[in-house]
């Protein structure tokens, strides 16, 4: 059973004084997707969230140093974290909501959740910005996290993750990175994206080595390309058989999107879904970025696929250099993790 969950506070706060892609409108234009597709049923969400309860919570991912620094920074008004990222009056207030809404369905949840919240949040790690990058990238608190510890929380142990924002979610990794849950990320090749880390011999450290996967993609690669990477990331889920699993989507990989290089289409996100649906297991999917087409043509093929509607696209292809690049590395690194995770 697929549920798509919009809530209606991301679509009226955490709004930016100056022009920036992270802003209400997305969560608009999601709905307008929604709408004109008809055939898939949502929830707008308005329940008041519990603050304290969502700070607690909030302090098992992140620091406390972080948090209080954020609760500082929200009573100046408005104000900017980093170059990137800003924080309006209510800003901290949406992110504690998304958090706290992203742990509670993961901890009741029975078939695939799609919350589409904001601010995004996989660039968030322990203490905020990580792994020597200089800004959080839009994100306040980690969402994709909290969704793990709700399934923690009814029991879970083999819990998998599955970023496919065009960005590495560093923050993400950074938490987990010790830690025997597999996590896969696919992005474009940091040698030519923000955050710039998230190489394939990133692969984990104690309890966690072996468990961490970075597919890579270099700049103008397309559908076939990408969606040949996903044949390996199908055979590592099916090897590793979660008993759950937290997705963090992102759209910004769509072609022409706006903030990166990639070239790909409605086959890609089609695909995506499929992988998720088939997989069968309990899934929250929590939004990370996508600004424009991607969160209109690219999220309505994601959630096609995920609704297990019957499709067919016609993938784009990438220059035969970039394929070429992208098959040799990610073939390394589907190696790597493949003896370790089945
Ligand atoms: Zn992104």
């Amino acid at each position: 059973m697929l549920e798509v969950i919009i809530t209606r506070s991301s679509l009226t706060k955490h709004r930016p004084w100056f022009d920036h892609p992270e802003n209400p409108g997305r969560v608009s234009k999601i709905l307008d997707t929604l709408k004109r597709m008809g055939s898939v049923t949502y929830r707008v969400w308005s329940d008041v969230t519990d603050i304290g309860e969502a700070v607690d919570v909030a302090s098992r991912v992140h620091s406390r140093d972080y948090i209080e620094r954020l609760i500082d920074i929200s009573k100046r008004g408005t104000a900017l974290l980093d170059g990137d990222t800003y924080i309006a009056s209510d800003s901290l207030e949406l992110a504690l909501e998304s958090f706290l809404l992203s742990y509670r369905f993961a901890s009741e949840l029975r078939g695939v959740s799609f919350l589409v919240i904001r601010p995004p949040g996989h660039h968030a790690g322990k203490r905020g910005r990580t792994r020597g990058v200089s800004s959080n990238g839009f994100c306040l608190l980690n969402n994709a996290a909290a969704g793990v510890l709700g399934f923690r929380h009814r029991g879970f142990k083999n819990i998998a993750i599955l970023d496919f924002d065009v960005h590495y979610g560093n923050g993400t990794m950074e938490i987990f990175y010790r830690e025997r849950i597999l996590h896969i990320d696919l992005h474009q090749h940091p040698d030519t994206l923000y955050p710039y880390t998230g190489y394939p011999d990133e692969i984990g450290e104690g309890e966690g080595f072996g468990f961490k996967a970075n597919f890579v993609f270099q700049p103008y690669t397309g559908d076939d390309s990408y969606t040949a990477a996903l044949d390996y990331v199908g055979d590592l889920l099916s090897r590793y058989q979660p008993d759950a699993l937290v997705v963090s989507a992102g759209f910004d990989g769509y072609a022409d999107d706006g903030l990166a290089d990639l070239s790909l289409s409605e086959a890609s996100y089609y695909r995506l879904g499929r992988l998720v649906k088939d997989l069968g297991v309990p899934t929250l999917v929590v939004l990370e970025g996508g600004y424009t087409r991607g969160l209109e043509e690219g999220f309505r093929a994601f959630i096609e696929g995920l609704a297990g509607l019957d499709k067919s696209y016609t993938p784009t292809t990438s220059p035969r250099g970039v394929a070429r690049f992208n098959e040799q590395v990610n073939r390394g690194v589907y190696e790597q993790l493949a003896k370790r995770v089945g």
